[in-house]
């Protein structure tokens, strides 16, 4: 059975990166009907905040992605981080290291002079602690292995080897006693029964640097099985460049707010940031759900692309369902938007629009008080020649009884043939008289939109 977790820190947004390796992890357990976990990795206590927790779990629901559980805080877990740490000790995979910070200090500016790379030398690996002053300071630290090489085969990044004499013995706990994040991650993960480990590549060192606890776990106690790792590629702004606040990097929220994109939108374009299923672009999430695989995560990294963004949630738009889209545009425009009224034009508003601020913009024109506000190019629509037009439309328009699009349509057109004039000619000024603007729904549904009484009201405030 197939368990995940998501592990964001919790110093900032539900930025997209986490966004999508969040989904990645939530697709793939929902996929095989496994567990789908959340752990806040809130350890760093001057890093995190609960505003930002408050943030990525607000995202994630916005997102549709739900847990299984109530999510673990790895601050809560300090004293099982500490017991862990401890059998290693007592069994031999860890030791006290007693070397002061000036010596590090001093270990690490040699390996500077020398061109090495700066890394804790293991000078206390094979000494004993008696050969410490009594009651000096120490940190924990792991014994990774010196020689050979790790290989871990990867389900994103394919087999990656490296050579353990790169890996340092690093500090499982710190002087105060306190467990480190690198101990912490490794414990939870086991202890979570977590199958499958999916993360950005940032991340990929530090598997090599875990796994060396996983293996000593495991021969100590046993029942501490090696995950399946599999190490996502970042996302990248459209210049190449890592994904980073010069970009817009912000959080989730920023693109529901500001931008108007659907969470089925950003969803479907975080599937497809970094993961593909032949040619298809447009996917409900439980086309996802069905179709999600490791191996269709791509090796390299991803490039966000604005426009690609919001031709999906165009797409999306369109599927929506329209009574759901008009609270959400009733709630851009304000106390004067009428929900129902926005129900009832969304087939006709929804066709072009790419975010919920176009269809907000586009649906102003139906909470317009008179006079309306006129764009300058509406305006120019009506000059003299407009005016009149517009009074022969209203003289036909007072006449007709039957107000649907059919009708209006038949009616306007007789007008347009009894005056030797294009359909358009007459369509122009009657869309800036009723709308304010010279871009809108076609022109007889704006009329059933808005009505006979408010049509004619609007046109005749025009009209010459
Ligand atoms: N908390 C880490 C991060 O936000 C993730 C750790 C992990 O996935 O192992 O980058």
């Amino acid at each position: 059975t197939v368990v995940t977790r998501f592990a964001p820190s919790p110093t900032g947004f539900l930025h997209l990166g986490g966004a999508r390796t969040a989904l990645f992890n939530w697709l793939f357990a929902r996929h095989h009907g496994g567990t789908a976990l959340l752990r806040i990795e809130d350890t760093d206590k001057k890093r995190s905040t609960q505003d930002a927790i408050d943030k990525i779990l607000e995202g994630l629901e916005w997102l549709g992605l739900d847990y299984d559980e109530d999510p673990v805080f790895q601050s809560e877990r300090g004293s099982r981080h500490v017991e862990v740490a401890e059998k290693l000790l007592e069994a031999g995979y860890a030791y006290k290291c007693y070397a002061t910070t000036e010596e590090l200090e001093e270990m690490r500016a040699a390996q500077r002079a020398a061109k090495q790379p700066q890394r804790y030398d293991g000078r206390w690996r094979h000494r004993d602690a008696s050969e410490a002053p009594l009651g000096s300071p120490f940190v924990v630290r792991l014994k990774t292995p010196e020689e050979g090489e790790t290989t871990i085969e990867d389900a994103v990044q394919g087999s990656v080897t490296v050579r353990n004499e790169e890996l340092d013995d690093y500090v499982l706990l710190r002087a105060d006693g306190s467990p480190t994040y690198m101990l912490a991650v490794v414990v939870d993960d086991h202890d979570m029964g977590v199958t499958h480990i999916i993360r950005g590549d940032d991340h990929l060192n530090n598997a090599f640097r875990q796994l060396p606890i996983i293996h000593a776990m495991d021969a100590i106690e046993g029942g501490w099985p090696q995950p399946v790792y599999a190490h996502v590629p970042l996302i990248h702004g459209a210049d190449g460049a890592k994904l980073s606040k010069r970009h817009g990097a912000v959080g989730v929220e920023a693109y529901r707010d500001e931008m108007g994109v659907l969470p089925e939108a950003l969803f479907n374009y975080l599937l497809r940031l970094g993961w593909g299923h032949g040619d298809k672009e447009e996917f409900t999430k439980v086309e996802a759900i069905e179709l999600f695989s490791l191996e269709g995560v791509g090796k390299s990294a991803s490039r966000f692309d604005t426009k690609k963004l919001l031709n999906l949630n165009g797409h999306h738009i369109r599927e929506a369902d329209n009574a759901h889209l008009a609270g959400l545009v009733a709630a851009k425009i304000g106390p004067q938007a009428d929900a129902g009224l926005l129900t009832k034009a969304m087939d006709v508003l929804k066709v072009r629009a790419k975010d919920i601020n176009e269809l907000a913009e586009g649906a102003q024109f139906l909470f317009s008080k008179r006079p309306l506000e006129m764009t300058e190019k509406a305006a120019k629509l009506l000059d003299s020649d407009g005016r009149a037009r517009l009074a022969k439309i209203s003289e036909a328009l007072h006449a007709e009884n039957d107000w649907t699009i059919e009708a209006l349509e038949a009616t306007t057109k007789a007008l347009a043939e009894q005056l030797e004039l294009g359909l358009g000619k007459l369509a122009q000024p009657m869309r800036a008289a009723l709308t304010g603007t010279t871009t809108s729904p076609g022109i007889f549904d704006v009329l059933v939109l808005l009505g006979r009484e408010e049509s004619l009201a609007r046109i005749d405030a025009q009209a010459a």
